[in-house]
């Protein structure tokens, strides 16, 4: 499991940059699932483009790693237009946003990663951008100092983030444009698997991609780290093409859970079981127990949870569900320590 936590946590995504952006859909036609959102923009897009006006505001959100900056590349190159990335933590003073947005050509993408993590000085001074396309900037020091308001060019912000809840409602109600991404099912990451595959040039059974799809916590990129990890062992253990067989042997070596849960899933699992007797459980007394955030558990661990069934929100807390203690291999109504409650 630890493997696991590492793909989605740090290891993989930081080394893995350059692999990531070489399977990067860079067209709406090779991007899978996500079907209404795909849809919708389509015509979005179309309709700028045909009005030679730049894209309304945009904002994604949704738990990392399902598509949110693949997203945004391929807007901008279907709008044929620039695409700028920055991300929250890394504009913290007005001066920063102003030497990007005064750079942008008209029409350009601007996309701003981990929104909710801008400073509230900066957030103010992206309203006026967005809304009006202007901005004040400050000219001269001391005495001389003044004001002056610049005209931008008009251009699409394109902001993602993990945790919607805290963008506030000033800046929310300046997106035009909203979508929530969703957990993929195993075809569509299947898929995915599939076509990764054929850009690394590399041989992969179909019940090997489904495989691999069913163990990626429904995350396109836990999904392509798992191949490139499957195809390492198939090179140095196997015969170089990806069949089940490596892919379970590959799979167990690095420590995959059956279904794909990482670390933290399965510690919040074990500890609603193990220390609240299954639950129900307050969100803030899980958060203490294991460690993390409770914007973070709501927002990132428990949609894919629930949506798998092992998981309940109920009006008194959390509850583990039975699928949630098979899965951890204890008899419904025992805890871990085998202890009857
Ligand atoms: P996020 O910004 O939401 O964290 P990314 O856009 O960086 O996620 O996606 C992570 C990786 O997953 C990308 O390298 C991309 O190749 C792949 N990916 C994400 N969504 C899709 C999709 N719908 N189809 C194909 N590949 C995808």
């Amino acid at each position: 499991m630890e493997d696991n936590f590492s793909i989605r946590k740090e290891g993989l995504i930081v080394t893995d940059r350059e692999f990531e952006q070489q399977l990067r859909p860079a067209h709406f036609r090779d991007f899978k699932g996500q079907k209404q959102i795909i849809d919708n923009l389509l015509v979005f897009v179309t309709a700028a483009k045909q009005r030679g006006e730049a894209l309304d505001h945009v904002l994604l959100h949704g738990p990392p790693g399902l598509g949110k900056t693949t997203l945004a590349n391929i807007i901008s190159n279907e709008l044929e237009v620039n695409l700028r990335v920055t991300s929250g933590p890394v504009l913290d003073k007005p001066g920063d946003l102003a030497g990007l947005l005064t750079n942008l050509q008209e029409g350009d993408v601007l996309f701003i990663d981990e929104i909710h993590r801008l400073s509230p000085v900066v957030e103010e001074y992206l309203y006026s951008a967005m809304e009006d396309f202007q901005i004040d900037i400050m000219i001269d020091k001391g005495p001389s100092a003044r004001s002056v308001q610049l005209t931008l060019n008009n251009f699409t912000l394109i902001g993602a983030t993990t945790r919607s809840g805290l963008l506030t409602s000033p800046l929310r109600a300046r997106f035009g444009i909203t979508f929530h991404l969703e957990y993929y099912d195993h075809e569509v990451l299947t898929g995915i698997v599939n076509r990764s595959a054929g850009i690394l040039n590399v041989e992969i059974d179909n019940e090997a991609a489904i495989e691999i799809a069913r163990r990626s916590r429904g995350t396109p990129r836990i999904a392509n780290a798992l191949l490139r990890r499957v195809r390492d062992f198939a090179q140095v253990k196997g015969t170089g093409k990806i069949d089940i067989k490596i892919t379970r042997y590959g799979l167990k070596a690095l420590n995959i859970d059956q279904h794909g849960l990482d670390e933290m899933d399965n510690r919040i699992l074990t500890t609603i079981i193990e220390k609240f007797n299954g639950g129900p459980v307050g969100l803030n007394t899980i958060s203490t127990a294991v460690g993390e955030e409770s914007g973070t558990l709501e927002e990132v661990y428990e949609p894919f949870l629930i949506k798998e069934g092992y998981l309940k929100r109920t009006p008194r807390g959390r509850e583990a569900t039975e699928h949630a203690y098979r899965h951890l291999g204890i008899q419904f109504g025992q805890n871990l320590n085998g202890t009857l409650f």
